[in-house]
């Protein structure tokens, strides 16, 4: 499996620090209102490169955060006359009930980061200790980043560069810094503002210290993969190898992957500029399954606009796979169940080369465009191989790949099965017949099966109601 690394800006042979587990960290939103589709591009690309790695037999702790302590969150809390929690709980909620339509599994550890403010204060500590940070007179704590002699590796970016396009302390009213690039590790309180005590004074962190902490907390001082939008690359990753490697010692993450901009009439979509649809409002149009096929339809590092006719065209694309899947269910439910011809057997031999195909994609730095195209090659041989003459066990292994593949990109394609109203008539009956024979087992499974199915069973006076939950 080959991975471009912004690091090297090679595409690298993906090598664990330990053998059949990876440590993955992924940057998350910061909490302060509905995810924008542009903040899903990273959430659905890293989840779907998470399921590949399952899919190749890796053991993957995947951690990302939830900022929760920000400027942004501040202003809306004020904004509301409600707390700051209050806002980021909302929005937290709210995100990962986006995250669950997108088919986006959770995370193994979705950090905090005002429960980790301790972390942040025993690395700021270290840091300052190892001549790597200072605090100013009013508290405030700053990274000395010229002493760490690699920064700018990630963003290649050098040094004198940077320097030339900061402004001067005293323009910027920085002059407490004993350098323009030195960046903040630990900030003093503003009247109203959430915030911790602290050896320094009464504040907050800054962003990056976040990062460095939970992952260090979480994955360990070496990890194998930090990943996120590729506006993170500067200064946010940059600084959280400065903070990291200073502190540990250690290189801090082994591959930088980074997704390209989602674009809208080709602009970066972003909330400053207004230009942006929610996750929420797409979901009023379309399954979210539809969202997740349009990001992948494109590579991860190219930049992706949105538009109505992709969606359209997304949404025609999914189509095609499922209902090419409801077919082959159809075609199931008559097949015989003969074992499968001599011809069939040949024909099945044939699916492993979409695999094969799917797999060379996915390998090449999460091709997933390369990907879909191997499932529609999958679906084309599905809709000519098999007809109503075909074994069920054929019948079964075709529909059976084509699910898999999919699933491997986090792609539901079975339509969710409707539960009938005569079916839950039936099961009632069924379930009333048992409780007369006191067979309270058989009577508790079937309210189960239906409550699997969101049917909800009352006793009344009346006898037994239902309701769809
Ligand atoms: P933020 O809440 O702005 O910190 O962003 C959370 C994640 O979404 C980061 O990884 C960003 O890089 C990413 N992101 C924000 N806007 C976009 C966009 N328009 N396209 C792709 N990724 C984005
Ligand atoms: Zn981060």
């Amino acid at each position: 499996m080959r991975v471009y690394n912004t690091l090297t800006k090679n595409k690298e042979e993906f090598q664990p620090l330990i053998p059949g587990k990876v440590s993955m960290y992924v940057c998350g939103p910061t909490v302060y209102n509905l995810i924008h589709i542009g903040n899903a591009r990273p959430m659905i690309v890293f989840d779907t490169v998470r399921r590949y790695m399952e899919h190749k037999g890796y053991e993957v702790n995947y951690v990302s955060n939830f900022t929760d302590v920000d400027d942004k969150i501040i202003k809306k809390a004020i904004e509301e006359g409600v707390s700051a929690e209050e806002i980021s709980q909302r929005y937290i909620t709210e995100c990962k009930k986006d995250m669950a339509d997108m088919n986006v599994k959770p995370a193994t550890t979705h950090p905090l980061a005002t429960q980790e403010i301790d972390g942040m204060i025993d690395m700021i500590s270290a840091l300052i200790e190892k001549g790597y940070a200072y605090p100013a007179e009013d508290g405030t704590v700053y990274f000395r980043t010229r002493k760490f002699k690699e920064y700018g590796k990630l963003s290649h970016k050098n040094l004198d560069d940077l320097q030339g396009g900061n402004r001067s302390l005293l323009v910027s009213g920085e002059e407490q810094k004993e350098d323009p690039l030195d960046f903040v590790l630990w900030k003093p309180k503003k009247e109203g503002e959430p915030s911790w005590p602290s050896p320094w004074c009464d504040g907050r962190p800054g962003w990056h210290i976040e990062c460095s902490v939970m992952s260090k907390k979480y994955l360990g001082e070496e990890i194998d993969i930090h990943a996120g939008g590729e506006d993170l690359i500067f200064p946010h990753h940059e600084n959280e190898i400065a903070q990291s490697e200073c502190c540990n010692d250690k290189t801090f993450a082994r591959y930088w992957l980074h997704n390209a901009f989602l674009n809208i009439d080709n602009r970066k979509m972003s909330k400053s500029l207004g230009n942006f649809f929610t996750v929420r409002e797409i979901s009023e149009k379309y399954d979210l399954q539809v969202l997740r096929f349009f990001m992948l339809s494109a590579h991860y590092r190219s930049p992706l606009n949105f538009s109505a006719e992709l969606m359209e065209a997304s949404k025609n694309g999914l189509d095609r796979i499922v209902n090419a899947v409801e077919n082959l269910k159809f075609l199931e439910g008559n097949a015989s169940g003969d074992a499968m011809t001599a011809e069939e057997v040949a024909k099945a031999a044939q699916l492993s080369e979409f695999e094969k195909k799917f797999d060379e994609a996915m390998d090449d730095d999460f091709n997933t465009a390369d990907a879909i195209t191997a499932i529609f090659e999958l679906v084309k041989y599905a809709n000519t191989n098999v007809d109503g003459t075909s074994t069920k066990a054929f019948v079964d292994a075709v529909k059976d790949k084509i699910i898999a593949l999919s699933d491997i990109l986090g792609l539901i394609v079975e339509k969710a099965e409707e539960i009938l109203d005569a079916d839950i008539e039936k099961l009632i009956e069924e379930r009333q017949a048992a409780r007369k024979e006191r067979n309270f087992a058989r009577a508790d499974e079937i309210r189960d099966i239906l409550l699997a199915k969101g049917i909800i069973l009352k006793d009344t006076r009346e006898g037994v109601k239902w309701e769809r939950a």
